[in-house]
Parts: C-alpha cells; structure tokens; sequence
C-alpha cells in the first residue's frame, strides 16, 4: 500500500495544521512500511492550539445545550457516514484486525458520540434552596475551561472519543495530543467535527512526542484541566507537571486485570471469556484479562481448553476478514513482549502455547498461555500490553480473592461461578474501577471506565465524566434586601 498523502500535523483553529518540528513516519506495524509521513508539532505549537482553544472556548461555552448537542450528534452521522475509513486508518496505523476496527473501535466510537450529544442537553445543577433563611442558593455547573488531551496508541480513536465528547458536551475546548505513532484517525476525527459544524478552535490536536508536546500541554498555563490516558509511569510525570500550576487532572492508566474461576464456574464460558479477554486488541488494552487465578480443581481443564482455543486463533494480514488477530503495535513494543516471556520461561513457569516471534516482516506475535506462574514473577506482576494470559491455581475463595488483590492496578476484573454470593463477594472485595461477572471486556457508554491505586483516578465514558470537565460553583443571593446582616455583628457591633 502506498503511504498516505497530505497528513497534516495538527488540526488548529479549524484548518489542518503544519507544525514546525522534524519529519516523522507513520510505520504500518503489520508490513513495516511507512503508512503515512508528516512533521511533528512543537511546544511552540501548543501555544498557537491554546490560544486557539481559549479564543474559541468562552462562546462554545455559553452556547445552549441544545445549539452543542446538535453539533455533536452531527459529528455522530459524520463518523457513521465515514465509518470504512475510519476502520481502515485505525488498522493501517495500530495493526489491529479489520474485524475488531468495523465491529468494536468505530461502532463504540459512534455510540458514544450519540451519547454525549444527549448528555449535553443534562447538565444541571442541584437546584436551589433557602438553606439560611436570608438566602437562596443555586447550583452553576461550569465548562472547566480549556482541556489538554493526552491519549494513547492501542485505541487511537476510542481513546480521543472518550476524552473529546465529554469535554465539548460540558462546553470545554480542547487540545489533544495523540500518541505519534497513531495520529490518523484523530485528524480525520477533529476534520469531521468541523465538517459537522463544530466551531473553530473548539478541537485543536497537536501531533508530537510525549516529551516535548506532551510536556508543554501538562505544564501549560492556558490549560485548565488535563486529562490523560497511557501508562502508570507517564501519567505520574504528566501528574507531576500538571502540578507546577495546580492544574486539575485525571489519569485513566495502566491494569494487570485478574481473572478469576471458581471450582462451580461454567468452563466453557470461562475458557471463552478468557480467550477473547485476553486477546483482544491482541492484548494491547488496559483492561484485558491478564491473569487468570483458577480453582485448583479445575486448574488443568482451564489451561488445557485455554491453550486448545488458542491454538486456533488466526494471527496475520490485518485487512484480510478471516484474520482474528493482527500485529503488535510496533516491533519494538514487541520484542519487550517476547522478552518477558522468554524471562518466565527462564523461571519456573510452562510456556503452554505461542511465546515465539514468527518469521517476517510485522510486528506479530502469537496468542501466548504462560501457566504456573510464581505470585512475584514480573510476568505476574507487570503490565505485559500484548496476546499473553498468564494462570496460576487459588486455593479457597479467600485466596482467590486476594490474589486478585495483589496488585498495584486497580483497573478491572472479572469472576465466573454460579453462585451469586460468590460474585458478590467478588465484586465487593476486589478492588478495580469494573469487576465483570460471567464476562469481561464488554463497555457501554452509559457506565463509566476508570481506575483505582496505580490505575488512575476520574472517569472516562458515562455521566461520571462529565463532571470531570465541569466546576460547580454556588451562587447565593441575599432574599431580604436588608443593609445589616445578622452576621456582621461578628465584625462590628451596630450600624455605623
Ligand atoms: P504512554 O504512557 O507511553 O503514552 C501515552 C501518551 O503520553 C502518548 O501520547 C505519549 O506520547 C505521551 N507522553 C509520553 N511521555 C510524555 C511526557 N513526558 N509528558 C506528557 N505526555 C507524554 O502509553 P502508551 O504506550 O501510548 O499506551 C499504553 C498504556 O496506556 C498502557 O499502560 C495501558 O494500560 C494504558 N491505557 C490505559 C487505559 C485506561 O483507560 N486506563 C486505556 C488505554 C491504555
């Protein structure tokens, strides 16, 4: 395929944007070829996005409800209309398959866009009431202001969706910076949100390196929020920049999901379950199911019917609609994958299936079961980001659960059994921003998404996000109309 032409380098105050950095290639991970070459935006051009997104924010702010709900459920029929090319983008820069591009990415992308079109017209406050006698109060639910995006590679689009429709619901301008490495889909995104009539200066996206343009946004005085979503370890800098002038943020980070079978579980549900959890996205996703904690009883059957389904997953051309799973991300993201395994497979644990890196070209590797993993093992503990599923046995419920416990992350689990005061216990005592009973992976936009300990704080998704970009502000208005106060008797006795 031939690269594509004409990538602009950001998208500012409603024009497609050159930036004034260095040359950089877009690499297509499944074949290594340069899908798409752009330059790279500065810290200097973050200026201009902000300036842009200030000057445009006040009236987007102040537009009704109805006036912004209407743009975004333009930018709904906008992204259905351009459905094909938005799946094609996404796979030709992440390596994803076509299946999970037309079928998950863009139809959950579109979803959540009607969704936050409708949202937009429920921003209210809390209503008003006389709570001193002498006063009545009311409740303003603000736009933030200005809001720096900072978003990922495994999700291009999803991840910008998430970030961008809230924040233009609750009256927010944006600026937001993709990953580098997968810009496309978010130009083609904030083009079709002027296309659909979204003011100019409402979205801007700068496309740079984390370290500069990602640095200038969190430390930017002109930005009033910043929300982030990537690794543990980024989002702390990010949180430590943003700190320099107090600026709200909120991080949606890493996960090392446990997936827990109890001895009365389904096993070909959870066989399934955990297949499909694991794999999805070739493993490259936040909530993924990563470690599956297994009743002893029923510990060979799971990683035997894991390891069988597995065996049949086809791995390869992206594009091609037969292909269940397609590359990693990068080669470089990839050799980190095949590393760990290969550090596992040094310590105790069994390499059940996959755990090779195949010959040619593409950042591929396959579906991988490590079983019999040590409790301190970095596989066990690490956040891996590709197609492995490690397995290790519980003993009692009360093991399980703290296995499933025993991480830093805080992101999502799940629990199979049949028995509903098992589920829950589960879903009670372990401690993550979702805990799924007989499934794990599914979202919808009315829930909300977000972490718990080193997974982040704040939401993304749902009515809970919007309050990420709105500030509440009371109002209170004096009732009596009377010069002196009782209270100013604490101040100075009698009139004057
Ligand atoms: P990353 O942290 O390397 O990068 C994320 C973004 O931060 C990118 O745009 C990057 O350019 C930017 N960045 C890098 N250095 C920066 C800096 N110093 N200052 C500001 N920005 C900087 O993450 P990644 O490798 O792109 O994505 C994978 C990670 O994202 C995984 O840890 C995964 O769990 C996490 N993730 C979390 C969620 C969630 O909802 N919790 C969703 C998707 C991905």
């Amino acid at each position: 395929m031939s690269p594509i032409r004409g990538v602009p380098s950001g998208w500012i105050g409603g024009k497609a944007f050159a930036g004034s950095g260095s040359h950089y290639a877009v690499i297509d991970p499944a074949n290594d070829e340069v899908a798409a070459s752009l330059t790279l935006c500065t810290a200097h051009d973050v200026d201009t996005a902000v300036d842009a997104a200030r000057s445009a924010q006040r009236e987007w702010g102040s537009a009704t409800p109805a006036d912004r709900a209407g743009v975004l459920a333009s930018l709904g029929r906008a992204l259905a209309a351009d459905a094909r090319l938005l799946a094609d983008e996404e796979v030709r820069h992440t390596g994803k398959s076509i299946r999970l591009a037309t079928e998950f990415d863009v139809p959950g992308c579109i979803d959540n866009v009607d969704f936050f079109a409708g949202a937009a017209r429920h921003l209210e406050g809390k209503g008003s009431a006389e709570y001193s006698g002498d006063h009545t109060s009311s409740i303003r639910r603000e736009p933030v202001g200005v809001v720096g995006s900072i978003t990922p590679w495994n999700y291009p689009l999803q991840m910008a969706v998430w970030k961008v429709l809230p924040a233009l619901a609750a009256g927010c301008a944006v600026v937001l910076k993709p990953a580098e490495i997968t810009p496309l889909t978010t130009l083609t995104l904030a083009r079709l949100a002027t296309e659909a009539g979204l003011p100019d200066g409402v979205l801007n996206i700068v496309v740079g390196s984390g370290a500069e343009v990602g640095a200038a946004i969190a430390g930017h005085r002109g930005v009033d929020m910043v929300t982030f979503t990537g690794s543990t370890t980024v989002g702390r800098m990010v949180m430590s920049q943003a700190a320099t002038n107090g600026t709200r943020v909120q991080l949606e980070l890493g996960g090392k999901a446990p997936f827990v079978v109890f001895d009365d579980a389904d096993m070909t549900a959870a066989v399934h379950g955990a297949v499909a959890a694991a794999l999805i996205n070739a493993g490259q996703d936040c909530t993924a199911a990563t470690r599956a904690i297994v009743a002893e009883a029923r510990y060979d059957e799971f990683v035997d019917g894991v390891a069988d389904l597995m065996a049949g997953v086809v791995m390869g051309d992206p594009y091609d609609p037969a292909t269940d799973m397609g590359s990693l991300i990068s080669r470089g993201h990839r050799d980190k994958v095949a590393a760990m395994v290969d550090r596992a497979r040094r310590s105790d644990a069994r390499v059940v299936t996959g755990g090779a890196i195949p010959d040619g070209a593409g950042a591929f590797f396959p579906p991988t079961l490590v079983a019999d993993v040590a409790e301190d093992s970095e596989i066990y503990r690490d956040e891996v980001f590709g197609p492995v599923l490690t397995a290790s046995p519980f003993t009692d419920d009360d093991d399980a659960i703290r296995r499933a416990n025993d991480t830093v992350y805080g992101l999502a689990a799940s629990a199979w059994t049949r028995d509903v005061y098992r589920a829950q216990r589960a879903s009670r005592e372990i401690h993550a921003g979702c805990v799924w009973i007989n499934d794990h992976i599914p979202i919808v936009s009315e829930m909300p998404h977000g972490g718990f300990g080193a997974s982040g704080f704040g939401k993304d998704m749902s009515t809970y996000s919007l309050d990420e970009y709105l500030a509440t502000k009371h109002v209170m208005s004096d009732i009596t109309g009377v010069a002196e106060k009782p209270w100013h008797r604490t101040v100075f006795a009698g009139a004057r």
